[in-house]
């Protein structure tokens, strides 16, 4: 992993990725990495977008820094990357986060299933799939952590900029996504992926914050979602306008639950003096089990027509 690089950070304008409009309201303005980021909001689909948005390039050059990956390492003092705070070092958090994930899947998908979770990390997913009897693998579009992530494990984890043609033919039963889908610079081609990808009746299961949720607006727009790569920001009817476009249907849409570290909830509320306190008291990994009331888990099917 490199240190991040403020000079190789570039910015392009773009359009509503659903609906194609460049019709937009400012909706939110911040500082990252002492740069300006945009957000404005589509006044024809609801859908909020970084604009202008940080190039492909640029997002593959943050996926590749030790500031993504472990902010505390990087000894950088400004809290913005602190959403990820020591992501890799969060196992145990992961762990519990996936044997819940795993409730909600199970029952609806056969012994041996084939499943294909996107934006896998270091394929922590994909290991709890798999030993849970499904046919699991990982696509992810870092390279530093799939190549990572190979050294230690036997899954099969593939680095593909998914967001284009994805190097594999085969179709899947289920695909999974979790807090991945605010990082897609073109959400339609993923979910267009997606589409080709499923088996007819086969399911999407995924999360996402929603800005019109009364959580949300209370506790203010930057909370839980801004940060760098954070490009798009949706709405339950966005997520369905999405899932109509691409031929998926909402079986199921609640409040999500995670489990998170103390220190990245802190991370999110960009709290760090607080972090710091924790981290003197030996409490920053402390577990916290909780409905997210800003966002979404969601079981999508695809349509068999
Ligand atoms: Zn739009």
């Amino acid at each position: 992993m490199r240190p991040l690089n403020q000079n190789f950070l570039k910015f392009n304008d773009v359009y509503c990725d659903l609906c194609g409009s460049n019709e937009t309201l400012l909706w939110h303005s911040v500082y990252f990495l002492e740069k300006k980021f945009q957000y404005v909001l589509c006044l024809n689909c609801g859908l909020i977008y970084q604009n202008p948005s940080l190039d492909k390039e640029s997002l593959f050059h943050i996926y590749d820094t030790i500031e993504y990956w472990n902010h505390k390492e990087s000894g950088r003092k400004d809290s913005y990357m602190l959403n990820y705070f020591s992501y890799l070092s969060e196992k145990n958090q992961r762990e519990a986060m996936n044997k819940i994930r795993l409730r909600w899947i199970r029952p609806l998908l056969q012994d041996k299933a084939q499943i294909l979770d996107l934006g896998c990390s270091d394929g922590s997913l994909v290991e709890a799939l798999c030993n849970e009897g499904f046919r699991a693998i990982g696509m992810d579009i870092s390279s530093t952590i799939i190549t990572q992530a190979k050294k230690e494990s036997p899954l099969e984890l593939i680095e593909a900029d998914f967001e284009n043609e994805w190097p594999i033919q085969r179709s899947f039963d289920a695909i999974t996504c979790y807090a991945s889908l605010s990082n897609f610079s073109r959400p339609s081609r993923v979910f267009q992926q997606i589409q080709h990808h499923l088996k007819p009746g086969g399911y999407f299961f995924f999360n996402f914050g929603d800005y019109t949720r009364l959580a949300s607006k209370i506790l203010g727009s930057r909370i839980y979602l801004l940060r760098p790569t954070c490009s798009h920001i949706y709405s339950e009817k966005v997520i369905q306008k999405y899932c109509e476009k691409f031929g998926l249907r909402v079986l199921e849409l609640k409040t999500d639950f995670q489990v998170i570290s103390l220190a990245r909830a802190l991370g999110f509320l960009r709290i760090p003096k607080i972090l710091k306190a924790l981290e003197l008291l030996g409490a920053e990994k402390l577990n916290l089990r909780m409905t997210v009331p800003t966002g979404y888990r969601v079981c999508a099917i695809r349509e068999t027509a």
